[in-house]
């Protein structure tokens, strides 16, 4: 921690808001993905380059070159936990951090190198804002009513692969009737088996993007998903109503949806979402194209739905909300050790085109977005083998033996109908004598961070 900085503990909204901290010129910058993404490993790596911007290869950076040092501030309320990421990640055996599950802020001093014609050394302050990116991908439903909410469900609940992973959900809830009084247990019931489709289409081997509501997925403090249950119900669609009688099915799923949408959702953009100067959106392509086509497909569709509102004009209070102040967003590919540099260098080209139309669509919105593909912590080493043929090594995660293993090959073209899947790939642990004296091995953060605070 820094004696010659001193951090305010509780920050008002208005503070929260300001531009400066402690006189410090602030740059804000929200950082979040999917669960698994690589959010808490990215940050970690984030916070070790800029403390060793001299050292590390920062310096090779133009416009982060100037970067003294940088410090780390833990006494904030809800600071990332550095310390115990470092501990993790520097351990014998090392272990990766754990994972986000809540929003924190870690908080940093930059020190810049005194231009020639100023007198003192310049400071910058830098916060970066983590939260899960399943509460950003309730953005989407912060306009819906609650039909509309409906109407969406009964459209993703109908298709492969979500037919498939709860069968009967679909027909289930469009027997239900929503002027029909309420039954308790099945409500229960069937917000156990929402919850549990939720789940398993998050993981391998689907990996879908668009589990709304996203905090039945990650709660966070404070939020409990079974207090105040709701469905979507395929019925109110075709006749939508406000008014359905008290205690019946329609009454109660509204009126907790509503609840969800103005008292969850809706508060954490506004107290948070305002005051961000940059977004980086941390996408697990190698982890869709594991799984192929429809996990490829969710994932984009759900980072249209993110970042359409970055297209409303003024006026519309979600556009409001955004177009005020966030100005760069990076979408950002991770885990890139896993590929051979050759295909690193594929896959941002393979994001790109993936990501066309919506980066056209955004062109020309005052909004700078630009893609990236990182790897935050190395894990895995080239090599060749006895005939000469590239792979890579690295020390698997739970068997903790040394592999080593052919990755993928990735084309740079993403295919128009998606239909682009790769093999699996192994969970790879970080890699040992880790130092935080010393830059990590990492691919493309200070290009990250050059976008995001460099100084052009
Ligand atoms: P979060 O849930 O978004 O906070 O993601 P984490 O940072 O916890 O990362 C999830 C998992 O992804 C980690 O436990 C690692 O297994 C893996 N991971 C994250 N970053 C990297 C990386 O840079 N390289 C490799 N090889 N694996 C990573």
């Amino acid at each position: 921690p820094a004696s010659t900085f001193s951090v305010d503990l509780f920050m008002s909204d208005e503070q929260r808001q300001s531009r400066t901290l402690a006189g410090c010129p602030v740059t804000r910058i929200g950082i979040t993905g999917l669960s698994g993404a690589g959010k808490s490993t990215l940050i970690t790596a984030i916070i070790n380059h800029l403390e060793n911007a001299r050292r590390g290869a920062l310096a090779e950076q133009a416009g982060l070159a100037a970067i003294r040092h940088g410090r780390w501030h833990r006494e904030i309320e809800r600071a990332f936990d550095y310390d115990h990421a470092l501990t993790a990640l520097t351990g014998q055996p090392p272990s990766w951090p754990e994972s986000t599950r809540d929003w924190s802020i870690a908080r940093l001093t930059l020190d810049y190198d005194r231009r020639w014609y100023s007198l003192r050394p310049r400071r910058r302050c830098l916060e970066l804002f983590d939260y899960p990116g399943e509460w950003l991908l309730d953005l989407s439903l912060l306009d819906w009513s609650f039909a509309e909410y409906s109407a969406h469900w009964t459209d993703w609940l109908a298709r492969s692969p979500r037919r498939a992973i709860a069968p009967g959900l679909l027909e289930d809830l469009q027997a239900i009737d929503p002027a029909a009084p309420v039954d308790p247990e099945q409500l229960a019931s069937l917000a156990g088996r929402w919850s549990m489709m939720l789940a398993d289409s998050r993981l391998p081997p689907h990996r879908l993007s668009r589990n709304l509501p996203g905090r039945w997925l990650m709660p966070g403090e404070g939020f409990d998903p079974d207090a105040m249950p709701f469905l979507p119900l395929p019925s109110v669609v075709a006749e939508p109503s406000e008014d359905y009688p008290e205690g019946s099915w329609g009454e109660i799923c509204q009126r907790h949806f509503a609840y969800y949408r103005d008292r969850i959702a809706r508060p954490f953009f506004e107290s948070h979402f305002g005051r961000l100067d940059a977004q980086v959106i941390l996408v697990d392509l190698l982890g869709a194209l594991r799984s192929g086509q429809s996990a490829l497909a969710d994932m984009r569709a759900a980072l249209e739905s993110i970042l359409e509102p970055f297209r409303y004009r003024e006026g519309h209070w979600l556009g409001n909300l955004f177009t005020r102040r966030i100005r760069r967003v990076a979408i950002v590919a991770t885990q890139i050790d896993h590929l051979l540099p050759v295909d690193q260098a594929r896959l941002t080209r393979l994001l790109d085109s993936y990501l066309f139309e919506l980066t056209q669509r955004l062109a020309g919105k005052d909004i700078e977005l630009r893609l990236f593909a990182v790897s935050a912590v190395t894990a895995a080493q080239p090599r060749e083998d006895a005939r000469g043929r590239p792979m890579l090594v690295g020390t698997e995660k739970s068997s903790r033996q040394k592999i080593a293993f052919t990755p993928p090959t990735i084309p740079e073209q993403m295919p128009h109908d998606l239909d682009l899947a790769i093999d699996d790939l192994p969970t790879l642990a970080p890699p040992a004598e880790l130092d935080r004296a010393r830059a990590f091995p990492g691919r493309r953060v200070d290009a990250l961070l050059d976008f995001l605070i460099g100084e052009s």
